[in-house]
């Protein structure tokens, strides 16, 4: 395909939208066609896993697992892999990575989510925003209770660890301290996706 898949992931705040989006401005001003999306998508499927994911329904692990990889699956044959063909850098805010990362805390076995997952596109390069759990809580929402927060860091560090352990799942894996400035984080990912390029 003549495109570039890139893929971004990390924790929540970890600042892929803010990223994604400096990213996109700037590969488009040097004359690339881009193409940002983000998942879990905007369509149906997606509808559905933001659904369970703010609890307005609840339902098995399995069962969501499949929802994204069907939400995946609709996303590559209607979107990406089209963008693709036409020579687009295809920016995905969240993907495979995400999904192992966060589906194994919820005690969701990882070689079913890899089977699972298996017949889908890999992206060719793919940039970890790391940050710890505390800061991705402080920029996603400053008033909780701090039981609560407990909780959410205890099990944001589980995530972590989870990027830091399969960041060679995929190749051409990049991590990337998130914690600097957006100005810094975004020379960085620069810097990556230039000499990439190059190379390619
Ligand atoms: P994500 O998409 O990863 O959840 P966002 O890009 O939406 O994160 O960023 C979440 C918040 O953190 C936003 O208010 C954003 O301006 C801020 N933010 C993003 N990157 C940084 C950074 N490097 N330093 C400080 N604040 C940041
Ligand atoms: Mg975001």
């Amino acid at each position: 395909m003549k495109g570039i898949f890139i893929v971004l992931d990390g924790l929540d705040g970890a600042g892929l939208s803010t990223q994604a989006r400096l990213l996109e401005k700037w590969l488009r001003k040097k004359g690339k066609k881009v193409l940002l999306t983000k998942e879990p998508t905007f369509g149906m499927i997606g509808g559905l896993i933001k659904s369970v994911l703010k609890r307005e329904w609840k339902t098995d692990q399995k069962a969501l697992q499949l929802l994204f990889s069907a939400d995946r699956a609709h996303h590559l044959q209607k979107e990406i892999i089209p963008a693709l063909e036409r020579g687009y850098v295809v920016i995905c805010d969240r993907y495979i990575l995400s999904t192992y990362c966060f589906g194994v805390i919820d005690r969701v076995d990882l070689n079913w989510l890899r089977s699972i997952n298996s017949k889908f596109l890999k992206p060719e390069i793919t940039i970890i925003l790391d940050v710890p759990p505390q800061v991705s809580l402080e920029r996603v929402e400053k008033s909780r209770f701090s039981l609560e927060l407990f909780e959410e860091i205890k099990k944001l560090k589980k995530v972590r660890r989870n990027y830091h352990k399969l960041k060679n799942e995929f190749p051409n894996t990049f991590v990337v301290d998130g914690t600097k400035s957006i100005h810094e984080v975004h020379a960085e990912i620069k810097n990556i996706i230039e000499k990439f390029i190059s190379k390619k």
